[in-house]
């Protein structure tokens, strides 16, 4: 077993590498971390993320939830709304099940990009455990027990790898920008499932939400082209006569989706974390918070070997075996929920009011979605 400590490169200081990194440092190893971008450029990204309890779970561990604390934003209400049906229901921090309780009962919280990754690159450059080299192009090290995969979904080193990717592109695309609104709760997110695509309001606090609005990629390259005025009244048409929309904070941007997973998730001492293992529909706020379970269950397994409990060498396979049912239930649950919503099918409709129905009814089915939703479908199974 490891005699010496044990050595990973981790490639991508995005928000799955920077944590990964991290994971690894906590557990003992000596890390190597690359990423073509600059700290600066790392930092610069328009975006707001949706995490679940699964991620509180994995920064507190890691010692970071306190240094974000106060750039989270806490929402106590998520509102489902079938905007077909006119069917809606509230899930509450009162529908979370026992293992997701914390100290601050909230469904979810958002976060911006920016204050992550400097809260993340500011704990990777405490950590003496962790050399980074940014800004500079990334090469594979020689002599390494591990070498983690967390390029994004184009993955050079999955290719360079010969691992294989499955993708289909969504015909929905999706559409994110920062807007002041009124007519909401500070406190509260929605998820609106319309004909042409789920639309999340998620609030970054005070008046200020983010939208992320999945439709068709076509309509919404029109939309990005649009005059901020013009925008402004597509964008009340689609929300409910209640959100009123009154400012954009930042350009909208329009991107497209896709269902991928890369197979096998390693080869060698190389291991896929992150969008370069699997992608999904943003439906749910899923997708980052699925990359950090890769994160948290690499950890984990890294713990082990500097205990002396695993030999490196098996590391990159028994990550592969613990990772798919996660991935492949929360890629298949996220793709069922935009085919069974994006549409007015008229077979469909009854079902969707009976499934919300029976959610407002049950309070152990809401238990249920949420638990699986917060924490990962596999927490929920019995061990
Ligand atoms: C346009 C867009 C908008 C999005 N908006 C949202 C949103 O609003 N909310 C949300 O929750 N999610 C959003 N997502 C998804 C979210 O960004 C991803 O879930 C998240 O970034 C995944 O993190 P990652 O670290 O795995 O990959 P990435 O963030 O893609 O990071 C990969 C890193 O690898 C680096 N890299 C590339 N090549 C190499 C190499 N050869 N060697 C080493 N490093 C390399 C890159 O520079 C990058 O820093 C969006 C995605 C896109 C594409």
């Amino acid at each position: 077993m490891a005699s010496s400590v044990p050595r990973a490169q981790v490639l991508g200081a995005g928000p799955t590498g920077a944590l990964a990194a991290l994971a690894l440092a906590q557990a003992g190893w000596q890390v190597q971390l690359d990423d073509p971008l600059s700290a600066a450029e790392l930092f610069q990204r328009s975006r707001a993320y949706a995490l679940t309890h699964s991620s509180r779970e994995l920064l507190e561990h890691l010692d970071l939830w306190r240094p974000l604390a106060a750039h989270l934003v806490p929402f106590r209400t998520l509102e489902l709304c079938d905007r077909a049906t006119g069917d809606q229901l509230p899930f509450r921090a009162a529908d979370l099940p026992q293992q997701a309780c914390s100290a601050d009962p909230a469904v979810g919280w958002i976060l911006q990009h920016t204050p992550l990754m400097e809260v993340l690159l500011a704990a990777v450059a405490q950590r003496p455990a962790i050399e980074a080299q940014l800004g500079h192009g990334p090469q594979r090290r020689p002599g390494m027990d591990l070498v983690v995969a967390a390029d994004g979904h184009r993955s050079p080193c999955r290719r360079a790898a010969g691992l294989r990717q499955w993708s289909r592109p969504y015909r929905q695309g999706c559409l994110t920008v920062q807007v002041g609104l009124r007519g909401s709760a500070p406190d509260q997110a929605w998820e609106l499932f319309r004909p042409e695509g789920p639309f999340a309001v998620l609030p970054l606090g005070g008046d200020a939400f983010q939208l992320v609005w999945s439709a068709p990629l076509e309509r919404l390259r029109r939309l990005e082209q649009l005059e901020p005025v013009a925008f402004l009244e597509a964008l009340s048409t689609a929300l409910p006569e209640r959100l009123q929309p009154e400012v954009l904070l930042d350009q909208p941007r329009a991107f497209p989706v896709a269902l991928e997973l890369a197979w096998p998730l390693r080869r060698g001492p190389v291991v896929l974390v992150g969008e370069a293992a699997h992608r999904s529909h943003p439906v749910g706020g899923q997708g980052l918070n699925l990359c950090w379970r890769d994160v948290q269950e690499l950890g984990q397994l890294a713990a082990l070997v500097s205990a002396g409990r695993l030999a490196a060498r098996r590391l990159p396979g028994r990550y592969a075996r613990r990772r798919w049912p996660d991935i492949l239930l929360v890629l298949l649950a996220t793709d069922a929920l935009v085919r069974l919503f994006s549409n007015r099918q008229p077979l469909l409709l009854p079902l969707r009011r009976l499934a919300l129905a029976a959610l407002a009814r049950s309070g152990w089915l809401r238990r249920l979605c949420l638990g699986a939703m917060t924490l990962g479908p596999c927490r929920l199974l019995p061990r």
